[in-house]
């Protein structure tokens, strides 16, 4: 943290990409209970203007910047006399994300994050990554983009950051085994054909958290912890043997560092997304987050199981997608966005999902370009369009 001429620590310079969402509302509302501690440089969303400039006025940012440019009218009628920058379109979100800042907090969803997640990296500061689709559709460029700038990377994935924890102190040649929890999602007990028939609005009950639209459906197909198991192996330059996920519907443990003496390390916390961005936001030092205290007598019982393949195939493409490379985990991720799209807006069932996918990869497999690990962001962007038509295809099909 930087010292400020009073000697006392000076407000962290902070940047929220996807500030409207459910991480980006969520820190901002630990913003809000510390206000001392943050500058608010630059806030984004995708179309909500009026969120958007509510949030700006509140925090005082310097900026505001929606990155449909449709919604551009709406951010600057009501950031009106503010004083507050206002803008719109991509490249907009590229320069805000650009703007001197000390940490970025990286909650966009979807690939869609990449290239301002990827301009904050450049900056070569503090960068809080919740967007784990960075990871997924481009892990070798981005690690190498992070490595290049000496950016810090801190996870905000709540397993992630539990790693991280666990890790803490620790020599890494000790790791033996890297193990996160999930949730097991609102489908954990259900047969396969009750979830062949499941709805929209059953797939976004999720029994522990609150998040958005997308990860909550990622969760019901287990996809997620197949997406985190992809982004632990970036994080934390493990080889994917050496990955696992472990069900544990309680989401009290978040994950395990086992060592080769046979202690494991483990970290725990009420799943409260507030927790892992708090460490992202303070670390090495520590702020104070109303997630409530742990108390392990009254929960009594913490239960742990294998994950059901059958059931949750998506589990089993994404590891598969992890050991072929990183074009395959780029594809993986464009058609599970686009999957999971066509699910939200009705019409595919649960299945379908990871069956997308598994066309989609196998498509592309089949293709003259096949699978060659793209080697920067233009070749990553362009694996991901042509991805996308792909699994638009293989929706159609199915619908
Ligand atoms: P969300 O849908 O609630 O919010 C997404 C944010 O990104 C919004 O501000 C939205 O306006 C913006 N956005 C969406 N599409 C965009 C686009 N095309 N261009 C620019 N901005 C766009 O999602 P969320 O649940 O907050 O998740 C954000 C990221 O954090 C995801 O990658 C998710 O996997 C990850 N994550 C979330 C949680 C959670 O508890 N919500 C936990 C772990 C990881
Ligand atoms: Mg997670």
């Amino acid at each position: 943290m930087p010292q400020s001429s009073r000697g006392g620590a000076a407000p962290v310079r902070l940047t929220v990409l996807g500030a409207t969402g459910s991480i980006g509302t969520s820190t901002l509302d630990l913003v809000a209970r510390s206000p001392e501690r943050f500058d608010i440089v630059a806030l984004t969303a995708h179309s909500n203007g009026e969120a958007l400039a509510a949030l700006a006025r509140k925090h005082r940012a310097k900026r505001a910047v929606v990155a449909d440019p449709g919604a551009y009218k709406v951010l600057k009628a009501n950031l009106f006399g503010s004083g507050i920058e206002a803008a719109a379109g991509p490249q907009a979100l590229v320069d805000a994300a650009g703007m001197p800042a000390d940490c970025t907090m990286a909650a966009i969803v979807g690939a869609a994050g990449l290239a301002p997640t990827l301009a904050a990296v450049s900056q070569g500061r503090r960068i809080a990554l919740a967007n784990k689709e960075c990871l997924v559709s481009a892990g070798g460029v981005f690690m190498a983009a992070v490595a290049a700038s000496g950016a810090e990377l801190l996870p905000v994935d709540s397993e992630h950051a539990g790693v991280f924890q666990a890790l803490a102190g620790h020599d890494r040649t000790g790791v033996s085994r890297i193990v996160i929890t999930a949730s097991g999602g609102p489908f954990r007990t259900w047969s396969a054909e009750r979830i062949a028939a499941a709805t929209v609005a059953d797939a976004l009950k999720h029994p522990n958290w609150s998040m958005g639209r997308k990860i909550t459906v990622d969760s019901a197909t287990m996809m997620n912890k197949g997406l985190e198991l992809i982004e632990a192996h970036h994080l934390f330059a493990i080889e994917p043997a050496r990955l696992d996920a472990i069900v544990h519907p309680q989401s009290i443990v978040h994950a395990l560092v086992e060592y080769i003496d046979g202690s494991v390390v483990a970290q725990l916390a009420n799943p409260d997304m507030r927790a892992p961005i708090a460490l992202a936001l303070a670390w090495p030092a520590r702020m104070s987050a109303p997630t409530p205290p742990l108390d392990l007598a009254k929960l009594a019982t913490l239960t742990f199981e294998a994950p059901d393949l059958a059931r949750f195939p998506a589990l089993v493409i994404a590891k598969a997608a992890l050991v072929r490379g990183p074009a395959a985990t780029a594809v993986l991720n464009a058609a599970n966005e686009v999957a999971v799209e066509a699910f939200l807006a009705g019409g595919l069932r649960v299945p379908q999902i990871a069956l997308v996918v598994e066309q989609t990869l196998a498509h592309m497999d089949a293709t003259a370009t096949g699978l060659a690990a793209p080697k920067d962001l233009p070749a990553v962007l362009a694996l991901d369009v042509e991805a996308r038509r792909v699994a638009g295809q293989s929706v159609a099909a199915l619908l």
